[in-house]
């Protein structure tokens, strides 16, 4: 692409840098920022600047918040043995919505990913597993999307907190393979939720 100004190739770069966004979509992007009044790039900037700088995650659970323990932690209303293991806050999100889960969470930031280079020290599993053997869960729920890198991740964490006396078990899957659980309608997952099978059973023979 043949840019006619350094500034326009700059920010079209830039964007492009996000997931899914190719240079075709980022130019058109940009264009469209500058068709705007001034006011609305800064808006956005403003915006994610202010996201990036005071973004806070839970001391408890890792969920981005807006304080230092969050709002589901820190209800006395919800019970707090009863651990469901997530990837992001967009499956606490797509969970919360389903408004049948009255636990708490545990986001890991990820999944484990040699391809990728996510290794497990690079997520938040070690509080996880702290949590187990300190006595504080009574029920860990996986609830990771079903591929590869999901239930890798799953069984690395199974493997750590098997021996202690803590009951595992995974979502029961309506959902095909390779699905993300943010796609899944509410329905489906609360179902799923609720229909949740012991680990042990869903592993795959290996
Ligand atoms: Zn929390």
């Amino acid at each position: 692409m043949e840019f006619s100004s350094k500034l326009l190739e700059n920010a079209v770069n830039e964007v492009a840098m996000l997931p899914g966004i190719g240079k075709r979509t980022a130019m058109r992007l940009v264009l469209h920022l500058l068709k705007q009044p001034n006011e609305q790039t800064q808006m956005l900037t403003e915006a994610l600047t202010k996201m990036r700088n005071e973004i806070i995650y839970c001391q408890n659970c890792h969920n981005i918040s807006d304080n230092v323990i969050c709002e589901i932690c820190n209800n006395p209303s919800r019970d707090h043995s009863i651990v469901c293991v997530v990837e992001d806050v967009r499956d606490v999100m797509a969970i919360e919505n389903t408004r049948m889960f009255k636990g708490i969470y545990h986001v890991l930031g990820g999944k484990i990913s040699p391809i990728e280079g996510i290794s497990p020290s690079q997520l938040n599993i070690n509080s996880l597993i702290q949590k187990v053997k300190e006595n504080k869960v009574s029920e860990i729920i996986f609830a990771l999307s079903s591929t590869m890198e999901g239930d890798t991740t799953n069984f690395y964490i199974y493997k750590q907190i098997k021996e202690y006396k803590v009951n595992i078990s995974t979502i029961a899957r309506g959902i095909s393979v390779g699905d993300e659980l943010e796609y899944a309608d509410e329905v489906t997952l609360g179902r799923s939720l609720l229909h949740r099978i012991p680990f042990e059973s869903s592993i795959k023979p290996m």
